[in-house]
């Protein structure tokens, strides 16, 4: 059976886009979401001089949300009594830019000291589901599909719109490895550079017989 595809951009209360994504058409209202943040540094990169490599600075991850109870989870849908990161009462799939990103695409207007580097890229969020429980591996097979178009598009519109040269989509699950939230969700980074364990392992492959 071919699905046809829906996707819905909004713009969030301050001014971030968010799409929706899903097999059917989202039709709900639009609401309030969390208020816009104060103005915090932009990110940059230091070259690491024993890692031989380029590491990114972005101080103002230290204020993301950490670990909240599940009434105040900012990847739920909108409630009626707490604003979240969705500005819509229920949903299949959104992705949008990290409140707290490690790059940005304006980053290149930091003020930098000797030798730093603007870390510009993009950060964004993909929310997998509305239900606050569950996991990735727990979604439907259409789930799946449409998180695989999702990541198709976004990853275009970070290459062809926003002139990027890497693209990553990823999920970090488990306390162990750093998550701070536990709503089902996933990152997709976008690099104005070629991280260079990826460059190596591209050059791997062509070297392989
Ligand atoms: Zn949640």
């Amino acid at each position: 059976m071919t699905r046809k595809l829906h996707t819905r951009t909004v713009q969030k209360s301050d001014g971030r886009d968010l799409t929706f994504y899903g097999w059917k058409e989202h039709e709900r209202p639009v609401v309030a979401d969390l208020p816009p943040l104060e103005a915090s540094a932009l990110p940059y990169k230091r070259w690491h001089p024993l890692r031989h490599e380029w590491v990114s600075y972005a101080g103002a991850r230290q204020g993301r949300t950490f670990f909240p109870d599940a009434a105040s989870c900012p990847l739920c849908p909108a409630k009626q009594d707490g604003l979240t990161e969705i500005p819509s009462d229920d949903f299949e799939m959104a992705v949008f830019e990290n409140r707290f990103p490690a790059f940005r695409l304006d980053a290149g207007d930091a003020e930098l000291v000797g030798g730093d580097e603007p870390a510009i890229g993009r950060c964004e969020v993909v929310v997998f589901s509305a239900d606050h429980g569950g996991s990735l591996g727990g979604q439907s097979v259409e789930r799946i599909e449409l998180l695989f178009e999702l990541w198709a598009r976004q990853a275009r519109q970070m290459m062809d719109e926003h002139g990027l040269k890497c693209v990553l989509p990823y999920e970090s699950r488990g306390e162990e490895i750093g998550v701070t939230l536990h709503h089902p969700h996933g990152q997709i980074y976008g690099f104005g550079f070629v991280p260079d364990l990826l460059m190596k392992s591209a050059e791997a492959q062509k070297a392989a017989p």
